[in-house]
C-alpha cells in the first residue's frame, strides 16, 4: 500500500511499545487483571476529556449501548429510534434488549440523524427512547433533538464509537450533554485497546451506579440488586488506552489538519464532501467522500485500490437494507441513497502531504478520465 487506510506501526511506535510492555510486566507481578488501578485512572481522564461527570470502562461499545439502554429501562415492548446509517450494532443493542427499532433518515449531506424525520416517525410511533450516531465523529444535533425528545421524555443514547475527543460546538466536547454517550475502544477507532473495550459517561450519579452495578453482574454494596451482565474491562487492556490517552488530543489535531487539506484539494472534483464548518468539531474517524452513483464509488474504489490507495466502505448498506434488521420499521430513504454512494479515503492522524496529495491527485486524475 502506497497510502495505508490505518496505520498501526505509527501508532504503537517503539517507545509505546516499551511502556505498555512495562506495564504488562507489573499487571503480572501484582495479579491485578480486572478492573485495576488503569482502570481507575483512565476513566477519571477520560470523563475530564470529554466533558462528562463520570466515565465507566467495559467490555466492549456494543455493551455500552445495551447497558444504557438497560439503564433506562429500555426492554420488551418498547420501541427505540435508531439513526439508519451506523455500524450494525446501534439497531443490535436494543433488539439484544428485546426492544423494537424504528429507523430514524438522515441528513442526505453527512449521515447524521435528521430531527424531521425523527418528528415524523413521533407522528405514527412512541419511542421510549433513541440512538443518535456521531457518525465519522461528526456532532449528531443533539440541541434540536433533546427539543423534541425532552417534552416527550424521550431517552437519548448518544453512541459515540467513532468521536473520541470530538466536539458538538467550540467548547462543548462530545460527552457534556445530560444524556448518556457510549464509545468503543476497538482498535480501529481514534482511540483503541490492544482488543476489546468500551465505556460510558453518565450525566448522574444515579445513572453512573446503575451502570457500575450492570457491568459487574448486578453486584451493590449489599449483594446482588438487579440482573446485570460480566461487562467488565480487562485491565490490560485499561493500561493500553490510558497510555494511549496521552496522544489523542494531537492525534486528533493531525487528523483535523489532513481533513482541512484534503477539503481544499479535492473541493474542484465532483464529490461530495463535509461541510468546512465541521471541520474543528469533527475528531474524523473516518473522511467520507460521496459520488454520483454506486457505479462511480466502486469504479472510483477500483482505481484508487490499483494505485496503492486503502479506501473502505462504512457502509456498504444502511442499516435498514442489513437482513437481520430489514423488516423494521421507520424511514431510510435518504439512508439508502447515501450508503451507496459514499466510501472512505484514508484517516489516521500519520498521513503525510505527500500521501494527501497522491490520494487527491489519483481521485483527480480518476475524473479526468471517467
Ligand atoms: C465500533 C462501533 C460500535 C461497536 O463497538 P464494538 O466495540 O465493536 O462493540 C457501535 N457503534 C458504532 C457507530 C461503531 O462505530
Amino acid at each position: 500500500m502506497r497510502v495505508p487506510f490505518y496505520n498501526f506501526a505509527k501508532l504503537h511506535h517503539a517507545e509505546f511499545q516499551k511502556e505498555i510492555l512495562e506495564r504488562f510486566k507489573e499487571i503480572v507481578a501484582t495479579n491485578t487483571f480486572v478492573e485495576g488501578k488503569y482502570n481507575t485512572q483512565f476513566e477519571a481522564e477520560f470523563a475530564e476529556l470529554q466533558g462528562a461527570k463520570h466515565c465507566l470502562l467495559l467490555a466492549n461499545g456494543t455493551d455500552a449501548i445495551e447497558i444504557a439502554l438497560q439503564a433506562h429501562d429500555i426492554g420488551h415492548g418498547d420501541k427505540v429510534g435508531v439513526a439508519a446509517i451506523s455500524f450494525f450494532a446501534s439497531a443490535e443493542a436494543v433488539i439484544n434488549r428485546g426492544a423494537e427499532v424504528v429507523f430514524i433518515d438522515v441528513d442526505p449531506k453527512t449521515g447524521l440523524i435528521d430531527p424531521a424525520s425523527l418528528k415524523k416517525m413521533l407522528e405514527v410511533h412512541k419511542l421510549k427512547a433513541i440512538i443518535p450516531v456521531h457518525i465519522y465523529g461528526l456532532p449528531a444535533p443533539i440541541e434540536e433533538l433533546e427539543k423534541i425528545c425532552k417534552p416527550l421524555d424521550i431517552k437519548i443514547i448518544e453512541d459515540g464509537a467513532q468521536s473520541q475527543g470530538g466536539y458538538y460546538t467550540n467548547k462543548k466536547p462530545i460527552g457534556s450533554s445530560n444524556n448518556i454517550v457510549t464509545y468503543s475502544f476497538y482498535p480501529t477507532k481514534n482511540l483503541g485497546a490492544f482488543g476489546d473495550a468500551g465505556a460510558v459517561t453518565a450525566p448522574t450519579q444515579e445513572l453512573k451506579d446503575t451502570m457500575m452495578s450492570i457491568r459487574n453482574h448486578g453486584r451493590s454494596p449489599k449483594g446482588h440488586a438487579l440482573i446485570g451482565r460480566n461487562s467488565r474491562c480487562d485491565h490490560m487492556q485499561a493500561a493500553v488506552l490510558q497510555l494511549k490517552l496521552r496522544e489523542l488530543n494531537q492525534q486528533n489535531e493531525a487528523r483535523k489538519e489532513i481533513a482541512k487539506k484534503y477539503l481544499e484539494s479535492l473541493a474542484h472534483l465532483p464529490v461530495r464532501l463535509l461541510d468546512k464548518k465541521w471541520a474543528d468539531l469533527s475528531s474524523w474517524h473516518l473522511f467520507p467522500i460521496g459520488v454520483e452513483s454506486e457505479a462511480v464509488k466502486l469504479k472510483l474504489r477500483n482505481h484508487l485500490t490499483e494505485k496503492g490507495i486503502g479506501s473502505a466502505l462504512f457502509y456498504e448498506k444502511s442499516l435498514p437494507q442489513e437482513k437481520p434488521i430489514q423488516h423494521c420499521e421507520g424511514e431510510r430513504k435518504n439512508a439508502d441513497h447515501f450508503a451507496l454512494t459514499t466510501f472512505t479515503i484514508p484517516m489516521n492522524p500519520f498521513l503525510t502531504d505527500e500521501d494527501i496529495a497522491l490520494v487527491s491527485k489519483e481521485i483527480e486524475n480518476f475524473f479526468k478520465n471517467n
